[in-house]
């Protein structure tokens, strides 16, 4: 599909503003036409007051740590986070805090965040004043390549949830989740449903994010992502599956029944 996004104003170079014509072919910019403009001679009739923007998918704690692993494949990106770049508290916050100033200078009103080290986080979003939702992280197994990311102590995973639940305001919601279906077994995912019941609250993980990843599901566990959450009974309004960009079209029967999914692209 082709779109033409026209009078743009847009920040140009040396504190300018730029006039910008964009054009989209096929979900991708084709061509960006600008010309300077001086900002104090636009007429603000024409100027549209937007409601808020929703960014459903930030990594706060990792961000940072991506850019400078850029260079990396995917698989090994992932396993060097996971081991060499150890993080104090301290740091999880400046992090938290540069990643979430970068959202909110992008549009963004509310913003979705994903954490294995959640209370930073909680902290960066109280000190921006932010809206929006936290994702608590618990990882028991890993089936996937590389390094295993943070594997939780899943004995007291009710206790641990709540402690972090208490920081739950109408504000910023806490939810809880996994990184993938690599690193939750059947247990934790059963365990999950149960306590976003009991809390009210919602599971998310990343799911079905390339053929590798179904592949794998099939291969330990006897079938794809989605069927897997549907045999456990655990695919409810509750769930948020981020990514699933790998399904077929039995699976998105399944998943039309419920929710939503989040961010259908993969990165
Ligand atoms: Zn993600």
């Amino acid at each position: 599909m082709n779109h033409l996004l026209q009078n743009i104003i847009i920040d140009g170079p040396d504190d300018t503003y730029l006039r910008a014509n964009i054009e989209i072919k096929e979900g991708y910019i084709a061509k960006i036409e600008t010309s300077k403009i001086d900002i104090g001679e636009v007429d603000r009739s024409s100027f549209y007051v937007t409601c808020g923007f929703v960014n459903s998918h930030l990594h706060p704690n990792q961000l940072l740590d991506r850019r400078k692993l850029d260079q990396l494949q995917i698989v090994e990106l992932l396993s060097t986070m996971h081991t060499k770049q150890k993080k104090t508290d301290k740091e999880r916050y400046h992090q938290a805090m540069l990643v979430l100033i970068d959202a909110l200078k992008s549009g963004a009103t509310s913003m979705y965040a994903i954490a294995s080290n959640p209370i930073p986080v909680i902290q960066a979003f109280r000190d921006l004043g932010l809206t929006g939702a936290i994702t608590c992280v618990f990882n028991d197994v890993w089936e996937g390549e590389g390094n295993a990311p943070t594997q939780a102590d899943i004995e007291d995973l009710e206790t641990t949830f709540s402690k972090l639940y208490d920081h739950n305001t109408n504000d910023v919601k806490i939810h809880i989740g996994t990184a993938s279906i690599l690193t939750a077994s059947n247990d934790l995912l059963v365990r999950f449903n149960n306590i976003a019941q009991q809390y009210n609250t919602r599971v998310n993980l990343h799911i079905s994010e390339g053929k590798e990843s179904v592949e794998t599901c099939i291969k330990t566990r006897g079938m794809s992502p989605v069927r897997l959450l549907s045999k456990l009974g655990v695919l409810n309004e509750k769930w948020n599956l981020i990514h699933t960009t790998t399904v077929d079209n039995e699976e998105v029967k399944i998943i039309a029944n419920f929710w939503c999914i989040d961010y259908p692209l993969s990165r």
